[in-house]
């Protein structure tokens, strides 16, 4: 080789890791953050032989998947998942605990986006009272906000309010569904912009629902649950038995307009509609910086709320839900550009399978009566200590002593609560009941179940007592699901990521929910959200 080729070459090899190095470095121009309420991995697969290319294929196909993607805390449920995907720490830091739950201090129940400080925004009525003050850390959209000093623009949306707010962080913008319009509250504007006003005038809530819900797709395809006419899925009034098609304007007359929209797919595509909205009336993805769009879905979590994981409508709205991603994969192509922005999906929680439907599968399941549990412990109390009054409140897996009440008795606190964990341990369908105080002071790391339980409970609403149910029970029902367990029907969630910077793969290790947002802003070259304790995914960044 003669020496100017080599001196060519070298040259070309220069150019060659100067340009990779640039694009590296070059952040992308929009992030999308997808949240699908309710989705468990395994949905990927059993409806995945009939997605279409362009949708959840695209992010699994030209994207990475990670396959045994977890949530590492309890409970699962829709407040604290949303909080953690984009916090990248769990609810012991966070500070949003649950959905609801009771707060010692003031002695009476919160809702985890609750502020009755700010006033509606879009709507008459009290829907938009909600703000992110229950949140005590930083997003990663706070810290996109911070990295550009206000420049970026953050737009979190959801049918939810804590599917929009919590993503937003202290310092985007939330829009949420109220009556059919998107509202927000005065935390984040006086008054609605003038696109939000047109987007709403145009009713198309009222649109969809003038069709009717029919299979998408030829009735033979849909056989990886349970047949149409299933006992474990929610009858509407007016129906005779839980079959598709749904005649969507009779069934709302007699069950309310919205209650039935918020369980159709024309709900997700609803929000699509108003997510380009929000793209193209904020100019997303064309400024100097990078920007956000953080959606959840929230229709996937109402209707399996109401037919659990195998029922056809299930099935029939996550194929829609896929042809509705690839029409707006589409549209960012063309908006913002194909290659320039990221993707990533993944879920706020699982859900367990319908309990009576294990039962008559013989797979283990069952029903817990929660009003039963707290009278029993009541009455056993009572019983023991000759004392009604050292239990000061049950809300939902906790009880909360009357500390003062046990203090002025003859028992120590360490003895009323081992004797109420030794009492809660014996009740079927409770797996275990832990005394609070050891795991708040000496940490509880190591095996299942201590460490999700220790990254699950913020100190001061951490109460005395908290219970974990057996696997496959649920105090829901008769028909449909729920979750918020530390099993894995409730943890194993996807993870897909996709664009700009990414390249295709997959790993089967395990990964966490946590580690989502340190890995975004390892992408992005931001800050890490300020209470993160998770690790970048390495293999998503070389
Ligand atoms: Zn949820």
């Amino acid at each position: 080789m003669s020496n100017l080729r080599i001196l060519v070459s070298a040259a070309s090899l220069f150019l060659v890791f100067a340009a990779k190095a640039q694009s590296e470095t070059t952040p992308p121009k929009l992030v999308v953050g997808i949240v699908v309420d309710q989705m468990r991995n395994d949905y990927l697969q059993r409806f995945g032989d009939h997605f279409e290319e362009g949708g959840f294929k695209r992010l699994m196909n030209d994207g990475f998947y990670c396959a045994n993607h977890h949530f590492s805390y309890v409970p699962t449920y829709t407040g604290p998942g949303h909080a953690s995907v984009y916090t990248g720490t769990t609810p012991a830091v966070h500070g949003i605990a649950a959905n609801n739950w009771y707060d010692p201090r003031i002695e009476r129940d919160v809702y985890c986006v609750e502020d009755k400080s700010v006033r509606t925004v879009g709507i008459a009525n009290a829907d938009g009272q909600m703000s992110p003050e229950n949140l005590k850390v930083s997003t990663v959209t706070d810290e996109l906000m911070l990295r550009y000093n206000m420049r970026s623009k953050v737009v979190g949306l959801s049918i939810k309010d804590r599917g929009a707010i919590l993503p937003a962080g202290h310092l985007g913008q939330a829009w949420w569904y109220s009556k059919g319009r998107m509202i927000t509250s005065s935390y984040y504007a006086d008054e609605l912009p003038e696109w939000v006003n047109r987007f709403n005038d145009r009713k198309l809530p009222d649109t969809y629902m003038k069709k009717q819900w029919s299979l998408l797709r030829e009735p033979e395809i849909y056989t990886t649950g349970e047949p149409d006419d299933s006992p474990y899925e929610m009858k509407y009034a007016g129906e005779e038995a839980p079959l598709m098609p749904k005649d969507l304007p009779k069934l709302s007359e007699l069950n309310g307009f919205h209650n039935v929209f918020k369980k159709t797919p024309y709900c997700n595509s609803f929000l699509i509609d108003f997510a380009k909205a929000a793209v193209r009336e904020r100019e997303m993805g064309k400024g100097e910086v990078t920007d956000f769009l953080a959606v959840s879905f929230s229709t996937p979590d109402y209707l399996g709320h109401a037919m659990g994981t195998r029922g056809v409508e299930v099935h029939d709205m996550y194929l829609r839900l896929d042809r509705d991603l690839a029409d707006f994969f589409d549209f960012l192509d063309s908006e913002v550009g194909a290659g320039e922005y990221v993707v990533f999906l993944t879920a706020d929680h699982g859900a367990a399978d319908v309990p009576q439907y294990n039962m008559d599968m013989g797979m283990p399941g069952g029903y817990l009566d929660r009003t039963q549990v707290a009278a029993e412990v009541a009455a056993s109390i009572e019983k023991a200590f000759g004392n009604n009054e050292f239990i000061s409140a049950v809300k939902d897996d906790r009880i909360f002593l009357n500390r003062e009440a046990v203090a002025a008795s003859d028992y120590t606190y360490e003895e009323v609560c081992s004797f109420l964990a030794a009492t809660l341990r014996m009740i079927p369908g409770i797996y275990n009941a832990y005394p609070v105080e050891p795991i708040l002071s000496a940490g509880a790391g190591g095996e299942f179940p201590f460490f999700m339980l220790s990254r699950g409970l913020y100190p001061p609403l951490a109460g005395d007592i908290i219970i974990l149910q057996d696997n496959g029970w649920l105090s829901y029902g008769p028909v449909g699901t729920s979750h918020g367990s530390p099993w894995t029907y409730d943890t194993h969630v996807p993870l897909l990521l996709y664009g700009k910077n990414i390249s295709p793969g997959r790993t089967y290790r395990r990964t966490e929910i946590r580690d989502i947002a340190p890995t975004v802003s390892m992408l992005l070259g931001i800050g890490l959200p300020s209470g993160t304790t998770g690790q970048p995914i390495l293999e998503v960044l070389e």
